[in-house]
């Protein structure tokens, strides 16, 4: 395993196409595109890293996994209310078939569903609460109390919030929404500007690799039913409207963000996490797919097969 990361870190690294930086948010903007990181953590313990896998990244949407894993806790299938579980086949920031829904998302991974899921998170609580809450869940699944919120990049995405902040004013407008709508787009951003490395991310993902079992640290994070779920929307969703086209080349459930990361898992045997700033026309990791490409052709761990 380790031979094959350095061999995949090593061809990326080479790569002249990398995609584009987002912009959108300006401190990402910043990021430098020459990096990749990826790492492989399996239940057994182990942890294979190569590449930039221990810098830290902005996990941008990967954090809908946890923000999601979190209010499913909180409100079990009530959660379905408020937000569906459909493809969209549409940009995660798109707001055309709020429309025709009646302000209720197709799923939790788009930007709509996101911050429905977080005004879920929040009831009857401030923002404060629920970012400390946020930030000790993933530091729980991560095991690991070093991860914090990058608050230059949430101030960023702020002062550029007028999709996601019209997003939540649509769904407000239908009555969607239980809290004042900067309450929870700010809560939001500070969700996505977690920041994170490929090690610390990989060993977050460990839970939805065992049925709902983090067996490093041998704690039950859901039941299994729960954990199969996530895997699922993760697959049909995680990638927007590039979930199809992740699925065909790559073949497990994956969530990525706009910070150039990805968060895969191969259930049973291992969770993945590659990062390369740089993202394709969609807005998904570029290098970050191809290098998840090559790691399920060399591993046979597709779910579809080998
Ligand atoms: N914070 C980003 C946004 O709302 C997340 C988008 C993403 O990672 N795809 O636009």
């Amino acid at each position: 395993m380790q031979d094959l990361l350095n061999d995949i870190a090593g061809k990326m690294k080479l790569a002249t196409e990398r995609g584009e930086v987002a912009n959108y948010i300006p401190q990402l903007a910043h990021v430098d595109p020459q990096q990749f990181g990826i790492a492989v953590a399996t239940p057994d313990g182990q942890v294979f890293a190569a590449g930039d896998a221990r810098e830290p990244f902005s996990i941008q949407s990967i954090s809908k996994v946890f923000a999601l894993t979190l209010a499913l806790g909180k409100q079990g299938d009530s959660l379905w209310q408020y937000v569906g579980r459909e493809p969209s086949g549409d940009p995660f920031n798109s707001i055309v078939q709020l429309e025709h829904e009646s302000g209720k998302p197709r799923n939790p991974f788009i930007n709509a569903g996101a911050i429905a899921v977080v005004d879920a998170i929040m009831m009857g609580h401030e923002p404060k609460e629920v970012l400390a809450e946020l930030l000790s869940f993933v530091r729980f699944l991560a095991n690991d109390d070093r991860l914090y919120f990058d608050h230059e990049v949430a101030a960023s995405e702020l002062e550029h919030k007028h999709r996601n902040a019209s997003l939540a004013h649509f769904m407000k407008a239908f009555g969607r929404l239980h809290h004042d709508v900067d309450k929870v787009i700010g809560t939001y951003f500070h969700q996505c500007a977690v920041a994170m490395n490929c090690v610390q991310l990989a060993q977050a993902g460990l839970f939805l690799v065992s049925d709902g079992v983090n067996q490093v640290t041998g704690t039950r994070v859901v039941s299994a039913q729960r954990a199969r779920r996530i895997n699922s929307l993760m697959m049909m969703c995680g990638h927007y409207d590039g979930s199809g086209e992740f699925a065909f080349r790559v073949g497990l459930p994956g969530k990525s963000g706009v910070g150039g990361g990805i968060l895969a898992i191969a259930p049973a045997r291992a969770s993945i996490a590659v990062w390369s700033p740089g993202l394709d026309n969609i807005g998904n990791s570029l290098l970050g797919t191809r290098a998840l490409e090559m790691l399920v052709q060399e591993t046979g761990w597709s779910v579809f097969g080998h």
